[in-house]
């Protein structure tokens, strides 16, 4: 487990399961300002679920032993089952524009009721554009794969924009719905 904070690095032992900590160079500190930037949009989320063993094992270092990983793949799959049994809007932007494509077509096929109001593929240039293109589909649930932390940016910039409509960071998710890919076993 990793914490910055302000000039220093800290870390938890795992064999002493003490804090460590050691001052960062001058130098070194530039990394600090987007590290705290991230940090800022990730505490601004209403929800952050404990994604990777990696979380669940920092956890028990830390003596709470009842955090059980859930993956983001997972619970942004139930959100879309959710959203589309009610038939309501959803919007998919990230990954490559083929991957994005055939993700889309397998979601449909899974779920008949999926209404898709919006898809931008990942790699566009003006994110304004997309913003706005965004905003007018009126997109309930909006899932966005451009990799972190570009994706929590993107969320931490225009969710309040958007009040009525939860938006999910889902990193390579299309890749694997896409069928590109094949899922990191859990
Ligand atoms: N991606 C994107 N735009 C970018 C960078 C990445 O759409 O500018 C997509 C990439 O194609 C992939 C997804 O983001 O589908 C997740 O990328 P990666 O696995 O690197 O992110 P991680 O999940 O590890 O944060």
């Amino acid at each position: 487990v990793v914490h910055i904070d302000n000039e220093r690095i800290m870390w938890v032992n795992t064999e002493t399961k003490d804090f460590e900590s050691y001052e960062l160079p001058q130098d070194e500190r530039w990394a600090y300002a987007s590290v705290a930037y991230v940090k800022e949009i990730i505490k601004s989320a209403q929800l952050v679920i404990p994604d990777g063993i990696g979380v669940e094992l920092g956890f028990k270092i830390l003596g709470k032993y009842n955090v059980r990983r859930i993956a983001g793949i997972d619970f942004a799959k139930s959100m879309i089952k959710k959203y589309s049994e009610n038939g309501l809007p959803i919007a998919l932007i990230g990954a490559k524009r083929e991957v994005l494509n055939l993700a889309c077509d397998n979601l449909k096929k899974e779920f008949e009721n999926l209404n898709i109001v919006y898809k931008c593929d990942g790699f566009f240039e003006n994110e304004e554009i997309v913003e706005n293109e965004l905003k007018n589909s009126a997109a309930q649930l909006v899932l966005v794969a451009l990799g972190s932390p570009k994706q929590e940016e993107f969320i931490y910039k225009i969710k309040n924009e958007m009040p009525n409509t939860l938006f999910i960071g889902v990193g390579g998710s299309f890749d694997v719905w896409s069928n590109c890919v094949k899922r990191a076993h859990s």
